[in-house]
């Protein structure tokens, strides 16, 4: 668009009564987009207009966490519609704007603030309740576009229990709040497995696989750090039906709500 000026991005502005929540993790593989992609259905769940942007330029995988991979957004004039999804929530994702679906996106910061800014300012969303955007793992360049153009994003930041990855994820919380973000809360991804022996003859037993307290661990850090508390928001089970769902299309939240990870989705949405 030579020349032309730059559309400005609604959700930033003074009185905006769209709630954006940015979704951070300090690595990759933590459950960053399982969680987008649950936390948005949950949302709309609630009778919410609901949007997601797909800024994880390694991953975006969301659009095939919501079954619409093969979609592509149209154009009508020069606003970009974003792609519709069968539980009424709507999607624009960093890989949809690639000329080639199999291109690797090797873009430096000016061309990735360009793309952020394009799926924020240049798609049609219409008067969102809640902007729900996958940030790419870590502390990089798109988490300082972020800060710049959506100084009111509220982050939830996602780590598993692992120390290691409770030390990144620390990391990325302390990113946003550099950036004057607030990070409203975290959710621990992975937390334990319901051992299936044990549920079949009535007994609760949790087998702790990537150990037990990261969730906690980032939570007090990033409450110490920046003087207000950072609440665990939820703590969700490792499940072959959430992962199954994701690789579908088809996500927990909608297809098992009474799951204990789809109701503790929709129990972080009704608190943040
Ligand atoms: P990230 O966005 O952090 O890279 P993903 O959400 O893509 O992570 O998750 C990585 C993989 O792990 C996906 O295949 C996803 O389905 C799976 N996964 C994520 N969370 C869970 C969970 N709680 N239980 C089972 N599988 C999970």
């Amino acid at each position: 668009r030579g020349g032309q000026a730059q559309r400005e991005i609604t959700f930033a502005q003074p009185g905006s009564l769209t709630k954006v929540y940015a979704i951070a993790s300090g690595k990759g593989g933590v459950g960053k987009s399982s969680v987008t992609v649950n936390l948005a259905l949950a949302l709309a769940g609630q009778g919410l207009k609901v949007g997601i942007v797909d800024a994880d330029i390694y991953g975006h995988s969301i659009p095939a966490m919501l079954g619409v991979a093969d979609m592509r957004p149209t154009q009508v004039d020069d606003l970009i519609m974003p792609v519709p999804t069968e539980s009424g929530v709507s999607v624009i994702s960093i890989g949809m704007l690639k000329p080639r679906r199999d291109q690797v996106v090797a873009w430096r910061g000016p061309m990735l603030d360009r793309a952020l800014v394009q799926m924020l300012a240049d798609v049609y969303w219409g008067d969102l309740d809640a902007l729900v955007l996958d940030l790419p793992p870590g502390t990089g360049d798109m988490a300082i576009s972020l800060g710049q153009h959506l100084p009111n994003a509220e982050f939830v930041v996602v780590t598993t229990p692992q120390e290691a990855a409770a030390e990144v994820a620390e990391r990325a919380g302390t990113m946003a709040s550099m950036m004057h973000q607030r990070v409203i809360g975290v959710v621990e991804n992975m937390s334990y497995l319901p051992c299936p022996h044990c549920e079949a003859e009535g007994k609760e037993h949790r087998l702790e696989i990537f150990g037990s307290g990261g969730g906690a661990r980032v939570a007090q850090t990033l409450s110490q750090r920046f003087g207000y508390d950072v609440p665990v928001l939820g703590t969700i089970p490792i499940d072959v039906a959430l992962r199954e769902g994701g690789d579908a299309g088809a996500p927990i939240v909608t297809t098992a709500p009474q799951s204990p990870a789809g109701a503790e989705f929709l129990k972080i949405a009704s608190t943040i």
